[in-house]
């Protein structure tokens, strides 16, 4: 049993989404004394589609089958309400999970691989003004020699360390939605993806064995239209009679290249570091990469008692964020030409296939657009 009344730490980290989790889990195989501390009291609730792409559980080295309610191989793609088709794949593309039940997962390999994880406990204040760090809490306090804000979209940590200013977000709605056990049947294995409703934006109905997932997102400008564009979702898919449970929203932050995202002895990760593909809203693998990055990088900081993080801002620079540059000229397109995204899909094999592969990580925006020569300038311009 780990000692939770120990005050001071090598590594703290705020938040238990996938970003944090997985830090914890990493910093703690390679035996850094860490601790995670998470607001809420777990497991708990989270507004998400809970879509895991492939490409993501693969960056895992431990099984989520556990906690997928059903293995999405399709979609049904309808555009406007009126124009629709279906299409499948061989392989599994996306898990659909349950956010509590899939962090939870998270947290607790993090604390089996060692890492001392405290709820119910909020991070209030920060003074990394200190060759350390100093945490203030809800019900206590606490010292690090770094600090790493994986907090999410409204991070604490950036906040305090003035991080992340002027920073773009998407938003996202989202509610369970109880139906019939024939209208189930209907959608096993298979995701519903509805354009044309939300300028910008796309709703989803995502499959989860009790129930389905149902959720509209787009840029925060589209904010307003968000509610009518869920209205005509639930009506594209013949859902409006059913009962809506815990309608949510909630934000999804893109970052820039340049945007600061250490500072002293602190980082951020996942949304808080704004890491959301600006095209899907997927914003879990790139928290679980980030994680990924940042812990040997902290864990030879520590080793050499040099606390120096912006080579973890280089790293995501260089490895997260030309993949997001693609996505966000491809955004730029899909916000005016959405039906060219839908007809496109629609009457091409490869193309839908290429998508596939981009969901299971075996090819990436990249790779695509440099198919698209000599179209791919367009991309660098629209990406900009
Ligand atoms: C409607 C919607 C649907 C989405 N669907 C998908 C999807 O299908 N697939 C996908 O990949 N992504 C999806 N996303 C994006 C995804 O939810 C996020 O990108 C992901 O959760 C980021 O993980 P994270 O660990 O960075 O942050 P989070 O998962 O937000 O975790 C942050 C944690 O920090 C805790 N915390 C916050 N403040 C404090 C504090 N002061 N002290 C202590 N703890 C604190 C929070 O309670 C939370 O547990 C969706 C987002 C929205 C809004």
């Amino acid at each position: 049993m780990k000692d939770t009344t120990k005050r001071s730490y090598d590594v703290i980290v705020v938040g238990t989404g996938p970003a944090g989790a997985i830090l914890g889990y990493e910093l703690a195989r390679k035996g850094v004394d860490v601790l995670i501390l998470e607001k809420e009291r777990l497991p708990r609730h989270k507004p998400c589609a809970g879509g895991i792409t492939v490409k993501t559980a693969k960056l895992l080295d431990f099984d989520i089958r556990p906690v997928a309610r059903d293995v999405v191989h399709g979609a049904k793609a309808v555009y406007k309400g009126n124009r629709a088709f279906s299409r499948s794949y061989t392989k599994p593309l996306v898990y659909m999970v349950m956010r509590d039940e899939f962090d939870y997962l998270l947290a607790q390999r993090a604390r089996e691989a060692g890492a001392v994880l405290i709820d119910d406990e909020k991070v209030c204040e920060i003074d990394a003004t200190a060759p350390g760090v100093n945490i203030v809490t809800t019900h206590n306090a606490f010292t690090a020699r770094i600090l790493a804000g994986a907090d999410g979209a409204r991070s604490t940590v950036a906040f305090n360390l003035g991080l992340m200013q002027g920073i773009n977000f998407g938003i996202g709605l989202e509610a369970e939605i109880s139906v019939s056990s024939q209208r189930l049947v209907q959608w096993e294995r298979l995701m519903g993806l509805s354009l044309g409703h939300i300028r910008g934006g796309y709703g989803w109905v995502f499959p989860k064995k009790d129930h389905l997932s149902v959720g509209v997102g787009g840029p925060l400008r589209q904010a307003k239209r968000l509610k009518s564009g869920y209205r005509a979702l639930l009506k594209s898919y013949d859902l409006e009679s059913h009962s809506v449970i815990r309608l949510k929203s909630h934000y999804l932050p893109v970052r820039r290249k340049g945007m600061a995202i250490q500072s002293k002895q602190c980082l951020l990760l996942g949304d808080a570091a704004g890491l959301v593909d600006p095209l899907t809203g997927e914003g879990i693998y790139n928290a679980i990469r980030s994680a990924q990055i940042a812990a040997p990088i902290i864990s030879q900081c520590l080793q050499t008692d040099n606390v120096d993080l912006r080579a973890y801002e280089g790293a995501v620079d260089r490895e997260i964020m030309p993949e997001l540059k693609v996505a966000r000229g491809l955004a730029r397109l899909f916000t005016w030409l959405p039906w060219l995204y839908f007809g496109a899909i629609e009457k091409s094999d490869r193309l839908w296939r290429a998508c596939c592969r981009v969901l299971r990580g075996e090819e990436t925006y990249a790779t695509i657009k440099q198919k698209l020569e000599p179209f791919d300038g367009l991309f660098d311009l629209l990406s900009i």
